[in-house]
């Protein structure tokens, strides 16, 4: 170390949690949260309605297309998609001033979104992760029985989760969520050990 400011902060490290809809990526995000309470979220924006409990600024910003649309434009948007006939995207300045103070932060994305974040200036720091469900029907049982959005939204997202599943290549890591308690265990264990490459003594 040659003793500069800037070796005094260590980079926080670049999480990204993605997967089908309906695997159980939001059950297994509170779980993962509550066990590491120092893990930065990132708070996603979205043209999509609040469900009943969602809250504004807590699960996602509820914005409508044009407000989405200037994001974009102005180059505010880390990564973004289309998902399901609405738009979901990633804030950028917050990401990049967490992991610049040296605060791990994690993204719940989707699997589009995961491609650009790993195609983009955080791709080589990216840790990528892909929740898979124990089987493809096991994953449509799960979207019918979570009774959320109606049958057309469900036929949309069973044939989105096709070429999601098949991504799951892409990604550095695959946590299987046939239990949560077991899956939760599995992304702790990914990110709280050492970096690769790390130094231990
Ligand atoms: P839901 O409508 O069920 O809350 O989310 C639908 C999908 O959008 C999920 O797969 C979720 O992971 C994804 N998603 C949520 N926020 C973002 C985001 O900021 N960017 C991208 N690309 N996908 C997101």
């Amino acid at each position: 170390a040659d003793g500069t400011a800037q070796e005094s902060v260590r980079r926080g490290r670049l999480f990204v949690l993605s997967g089908p809809s309906g695997v159980g990526k939001s059950t297994v995000l509170g779980h993962l949260r509550a066990a590491l309470p120092e893990l930065w979220y990132s708070v996603s924006a979205t043209t999509r309605g609040p469900r009943p409990g969602e809250e504004h600024g807590v699960q996602y910003f509820f914005v409508d297309g044009e407000e989405f649309t200037g994001l974009v434009e102005d180059g505010r948007m880390l990564e973004w998609a289309e998902f399901a006939g609405n738009r979901y995207g990633t804030p950028r300045d917050a990401v990049e001033q967490r992991l610049a103070a040296g605060q791990d932060v994690l993204l719940e994305i989707d699997v589009q979104g995961a491609r650009q974040v790993r195609s983009s200036a955080l791709g080589g720091e990216a840790v990528l992760v892909f929740l898979a469900p124990p089987s493809f029907d096991e994953l449509a049982r799960r979207l019918i029985g979570r009774g959320t959005e109606p049958e057309p939204v469900i036929a949309a997202r069973l044939a989105a989760a096709r070429d999601e599943l098949a991504a799951e290549t892409e990604f550095d890591h695959t946590v299987v969520n046939t239990d949560i308690g077991a899956a939760t265990d599995g992304l702790v264990g990914l990110m709280v050990g050492p970096r690769p490459g790390s130094i231990t003594s």
